[in-house]
């Protein structure tokens, strides 16, 4: 079958609003260590790891023997009628790294399952269906986690009995406190949350959900101890906090396995899913035990938790503390950040250049000012694309370029990756001023 048949049959039978990259959507059929290939035989650098879901990159031997080890067992079985050992000892290692007290575990198939549950679990525990998020958010596309979503390309969609409330933080560079130092930033944040949680809601919030790092919304950097700032005024109102770390859990973010631990503060839950699996499906919620046994009616995964995906989760985890890829993110992040900051200075559509660890975005504008260019990041993708080079989009306008690659990235390979996006940036900068 041809490429162009392969899309007509996809658009044929596949949804309209699934998004697909490129004007040429590709077919990747291969991978090997942080490259993949497509039907054509061409090769490219992953520098957004699937969805930030390869971890660990392609075809890597430890996950393979431990998949293939299960398979050859012969029991690819549901996951919660039964005991399963892998999805024990995964839960044991994820309520320990969570530094969560007395914390439980539950798996889920996906990020949107890991918050669905979140949300039950707080509104349960608090009888409350009122949440605050943060703006620019995105939490999934299920019923409850798309009205939690602060970005109405995504969540326009919903109409969910949620009560829902955003408050700003999360994304600095269209803030109104933009200009303000990082402790008037703070100040003027938890201002405001107060603000909401006093004139929009009835003052009984089940919880507050955020991503440290927004992720879809243009990998975001709030600075440090917001969150911290933020559980002290909802402790006052008994108000839980979840940390929604799907993509920025298991080390990504180079200083701490967590992305929230960077805020100095422990939240109530915390859900993850993407890179444990390293392209298995696997999310779950970690939370304290009282709230995780808040449900009392019977509740049931098929799938979640499954023997696959938990046999490959916990080589994933093996692999990442073998490795220390943690430090890697930190250090091949910084030589990224770094890099390309200074390599677009003067690139007159580049407005920001941020991130933390393996998690870097581009936010493109109008050349010389800051109205968004969503224009310029699809080119950017093309241009990348044709350098051999995968990266990915996001941002409230869909004009923030992003790079997230594998954590066993290696210093030439991070090199070359950064070249191919600066030459990508440079080339939509002649085509645009
Ligand atoms: N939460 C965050 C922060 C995400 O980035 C995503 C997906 O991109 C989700 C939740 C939803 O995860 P999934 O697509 O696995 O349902």
């Amino acid at each position: 079958m041809s490429h162009a048949e392969l899309l007509a049959r996809h658009r044929a039978v596949m949804p309209a609003w699934l998004a697909l990259y490129y004007d040429e959507p590709i077919e990747i059929v291969r991978g090997s260590g942080r490259r993949v290939e497509d039907a054509e035989g061409r090769r490219y650098l992953d520098f957004f790891a699937g969805i930030l879901t390869n971890a660990i990159g392609y075809d890597i031997a430890e996950i393979n023997a431990a998949i293939t080890e299960q398979v050859a067992r012969g029991v690819l079985h549901t996951s919660t009628l039964y005991l399963i050992r892998s999805q024990v000892e995964l839960a044991e290692r994820i309520a320990r790294l969570s530094g969560i007290p007395d914390a439980k575990v539950f798996f889920t198939n996906s990020g949107t399952e890991a918050n669905e549950t979140a949300l039950m679990l707080a509104t349960q525990y608090r009888r409350s269906n009122q949440v605050l998020a943060l703006r620019n958010s995105y939490h999934g596309r299920a019923f409850g986690t798309i009205a939690i979503t602060g970005n109405r390309g995504w969540s326009a969609t919903s109409l969910s009995p949620l009560r829902v409330s955003h408050v700003h933080g999360g994304y600095r560079y269209r803030s109104p406190f933009r200009h303000l130092s990082d402790e008037d930033y703070v100040r003027a944040c938890v201002a405001d949350l107060r603000d909401v949680l006093a004139t929009t809601t009835a003052g009984d919030v089940a919880c507050m959900i955020v991503e440290p790092v927004q992720g879809v919304g243009g990998f975001t950097l709030p600075p440090r101890g917001l969150f911290a700032a933020f559980k002290e005024v909802l402790d006052e109102h008994g108000v839980l906090l979840v940390s929604d770390e799907v993509q920025t859990g298991w080390g990504r973010t180079g200083d701490h396995f967590w992305g929230i631990q960077a805020h100095g503060v422990v939240p109530d839950a915390m859900t993850f899913a993407k890179g444990l699996g390293n392209g298995l499906a696997i999310g779950g919620v970690v939370a304290r035990g009282e709230l995780m046994d808040a449900i009392t009616a019977q509740s049931i995964s098929t799938f979640g938790g499954n023997p696959l995906a938990t046999a490959g989760a916990n080589a994933v985890l093996d692999y990442l503390e073998n490795h220390d890829l943690q430090a890697n993110a930190a250090k091949l992040g910084t030589r990224l950040l770094t890099g390309l900051r200074a390599a677009t200075e003067h690139n007159e559509i580049v407005g920001d250049v941020r991130g933390v660890g393996l998690m870097i975005g581009v936010e493109l504008v109008e050349p010389g000012g800051d109205t968004p260019n969503p224009r310029a990041a699809a080119r950017v993708l093309e241009e990348a694309k044709a350098r051999g080079l995968l990266v990915g989009k996001g941002g409230l306008h869909g004009n923030v370029v992003r790079m997230a690659p594998p954590m066993t990235l290696t210093e030439d390979e991070a090199d070359e990756g950064l070249e191919a996006l600066v030459a990508a940036l440079e080339s939509v900068r002649r085509e645009t001023t």
